[in-house]
């Protein structure tokens, strides 16, 4: 009786932890009318997926965010894909392929109430080939008397079948912990930018722009705890700043104010003073001498920060410098130099006078924010869903690639991945920076845009 049904579903998460790892990706494999929509539904305990009776028919949503007992994974539900394709097995066996590219585990659904076709056959043939773990699901089990057609499958070879009910949620709590087992060991937590503590803040620049000066306006009488990191009471290597009321770790700041007292040390000193500070950075403000040409080395640097997929503000420092025909230059300036950065919060100060001082810590939230930030899977295929059939990518040599799905693989900076049909060309990966930042923000932070191509 239905009051029997296990009903289980792993929770969504729209918010996962900032510091997650990339996600494993599972897709869901299987000739229309399996269940797989039905399936994805019921692992998401919502119904977002769309369930249509009328095979084929285009899905536009087809990543989804999944937990199961604490592990995060991207299920796809690979139903909406290649419509077109000449013939179902032909159409289906693509479908295989892509999956099997593109997913971590292959979840193969097949109609218990049906048996194995051959088609499912076929399917079969394309997932041993691919070495890739497979979890067999024997679907629309809907109650103990169809165990036996579940069973039924273990002919197609491929391991266990995992009899459930996509329809009422039976047997899909075994399913999830089989999927899991077969998941990847979790990668490893990122070395850098753990959660916690103060933000870590590198001031950089080069000779002159006023480092050692603002950072003696910033901490003037709020120069809170020295640090116990290293170095002595007398020259730390960093320096707790108390700003607003909360506390920011300057890194760094003996070599600010060292260098201050010593010769300028030869570029090479600076450059590598500078990569390491990044290194132990969340955020850099960069600062520039407005009241002079950007110089070449003022772009090495913000070039250096966006490698180095830290958070970036720009300062113009020395504010008070500025005539009026130095500052309608300079914005001219900007555009067409740091066209690059364009999307880094500003800060125009003075560390002599103290102009704009209280807009510092807002361009710095700003930008650490655009760091931190994760979009939901379902929200990000909406968007590219939206953006390829507006502006498709053009037609090279008779083929038109096209972005399949997409999911955030993880956070400081933001970085996606997008699974893709062919090669995106420049400017269009261009274009798609672009519309990302302008859809969900990001302000303050470089985009880690990587593709996977299926050939
Ligand atoms: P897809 O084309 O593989 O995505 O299949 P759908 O999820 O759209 O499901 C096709 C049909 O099978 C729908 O009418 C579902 O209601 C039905 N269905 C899916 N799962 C089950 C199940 O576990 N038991 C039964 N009895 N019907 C199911
Ligand atoms: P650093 O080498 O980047 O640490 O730069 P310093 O803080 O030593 O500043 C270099 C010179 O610029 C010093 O003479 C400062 O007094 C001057 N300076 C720094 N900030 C300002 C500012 O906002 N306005 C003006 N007019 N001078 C500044």
């Amino acid at each position: 009786t239905v009051s029997d049904y296990e009903i289980e579903t792993a929770d969504v998460v729209e918010d996962v932890a900032a510091d997650a790892g990339p996600a494993p990706v599972v897709a869901v494999v299987g000739r229309p009318n399996v269940g797989k929509s039905t399936l994805v539904n019921r692992i998401l305990g919502r119904r977002e997926a769309v369930v249509e009776d009328v095979p084929g028919v285009t899905r536009d949503r087809v990543a989804y965010d999944a937990t199961w007992s604490g592990r995060r994974f991207t299920v796809v539900d690979t139903g909406g894909w290649l419509p077109d394709a000449a013939g179902l097995a032909a159409a289906i066996a693509e479908q295989a392929r892509l999956a099997v590219d593109l997913a971590d585990v292959v979840m193969f659904v097949v109609d218990a109430t049906v048996g194995a076709t051959d088609v499912d056959e076929a399917v079969v043939e394309i997932l041993r080939r691919s070495g890739k773990p497979v979890v067999l699901v024997a679907n629309k089990v809907d109650d103990t008397g169809a165990e036996a057609d579940a069973a039924m499958l273990w002919s197609l070879g491929i391991g266990e079948p995992h009899p459930v009910s996509a329809l009422h949620g039976r047997g899909s709590g075994d399913l999830l912990d089989a999927v899991l087992e077969a998941l990847p060991a979790e990668a490893p937590r990122e070395t850098f930018g753990e959660q916690g503590g103060p933000s870590r803040i590198a001031l950089l620049g080069r000779p002159n722009v006023g480092k050692s000066s603002l950072l003696n306006q910033l901490a003037g009488e709020n120069r809170a705890v020295v640090d116990a990191v290293a170095g002595t009471t007398r020259d730390p290597i960093d320096e707790l700043i108390e700003l607003g009321g909360r506390t920011f770790r300057f890194i760094d700041t003996a070599g600010i104010r060292r260098r201050h007292r010593e010769n300028q040390g030869a570029d090479f000193y600076a450059t590598l003073r500078t990569q390491s500070a990044l290194e132990r950075a969340e955020v850099a403000v960069v600062l520039v001498d407005a009241a002079e040409p950007l110089a070449e080395q003022d772009l090495r640097i913000v070039s250096m920060v966006i490698e180095s997929g830290r958070a970036l503000v720009i300062a113009y420092n020395k504010w008070d410098l500025l005539d009026e025909e130095r500052r309608h230059y300079l914005e001219r300036e900007i555009d067409r130099q740091l066209h690059n950065a364009r999307w880094a919060p500003r800060v125009n100060i003075s560390a002599r006078t103290g102009r704009h001082m209280d807009r510092f810590v807002p361009a710095i939230d700003t930008a650490l924010d655009g760091w931190n930030t994760r979009v939901p899977t379902s929200k990000l295929n909406q968007f590219f869903a939206d953006l390829v059939n507006s502006h498709p990518h053009p037609v090279r040599g008779g083929k038109q690639p096209r972005v399949l799905f997409a999911t955030q693989a993880g956070v400081r900076p933001p970085r996606f991945v997008l699974f893709t049909s062919g090669f995106l060309e420049e400017g269009y990966r261009r274009f798609i920076e672009r519309r990302l930042r302008e859809e969900f923000g990001f302000a303050g932070t470089p985009l880690d845009i990587a593709m996977k191509i299926r050939e």
